[in-house]
């Protein structure tokens, strides 16, 4: 079961591992955008996760709202709107929610991900962070289905977007800066994809 504590936990580590691997996700941006993912997640998580310390939050959907807020407010280019919807839309879920469970996480993780299809209009195979998100709620249902707990459907879904990341490699951007190179975008992992697995992977470590 995860709790208000476990998702600012969240935060803190997402926000300390795309500052540990700012520099990677802006040279994967680099070679397919416009250089700016590493900095652009470094600016916005280490903002988010100022919050926890310098407010009380109630609930764990208010405190994920404020972090989309941040996200949105702070961080420009296609990332932030990006990230702070998947947290607007995620705190929806968890309104009267203490104590999350694989059920709720599952759904949370869905409508945030549905905010981010929203937004980007992204479909698999554009190599956008979509083809990260696909196969890793996939197989967070999966796993939950067959009686996985928290734990074990969090690590499935981090295996999977990890799979879907690097699937990313041999496909041609249509969403995003990345499309503007057409076949020139083939060859090379997508920023916002592994920023994305990386969020998982810290969910995989924090929330269960
Ligand atoms: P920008 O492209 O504005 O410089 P970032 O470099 O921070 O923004 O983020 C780029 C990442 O955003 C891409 O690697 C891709 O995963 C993601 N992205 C871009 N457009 C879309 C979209 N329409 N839907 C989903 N993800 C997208
Ligand atoms: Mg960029």
């Amino acid at each position: 079961m995860a709790n208000l504590q476990a998702f600012t936990s969240w935060i803190a580590d997402y926000a300390a591992t795309v500052t540990e691997q700012a520099d990677y996700l802006t040279d994967l941006d680099r070679a397919i955008g416009d250089a700016d993912h590493g900095s652009n997640m470094r600016r916005g998580m280490t903002r988010a996760a100022e919050l926890a310390g310098a407010e009380e939050f109630t609930g764990i959907d208010t405190y994920l709202k404020k972090v989309g807020m941040i996200l949105v407010s702070n961080v420009g280019g296609a990332s932030g709107p990006l990230y702070g919807t998947f947290f607007l839309r995620m705190a929806g879920a968890f309104a009267e929610v203490e104590d999350a469970g694989v059920e709720e996480v599952g759904k949370g993780l869905r409508a945030g991900v549905e905010g981010i299809l929203a937004r980007g209009k992204a479909e698999v195979g554009d190599k956008t962070m979509y083809d990260a998100w696909a196969p890793a709620l996939e197989a967070f249902d999966t796993a939950a289905g067959s009686g996985s707990d928290l734990a074990g459907a969090l690590a499935a879904a981090a295996e999977a977007a990890a799979k879907g990341r690097d699937e990313t490699e041999g496909l041609v951007a249509r969403k995003g800066r990345a499309s503007y190179l057409g076949e020139r975008s083939r060859g090379h992992i997508d920023p916002g994809a592994t920023s994305s697995t990386l969020l998982l992977e810290s969910a995989a470590r924090t929330l269960a």
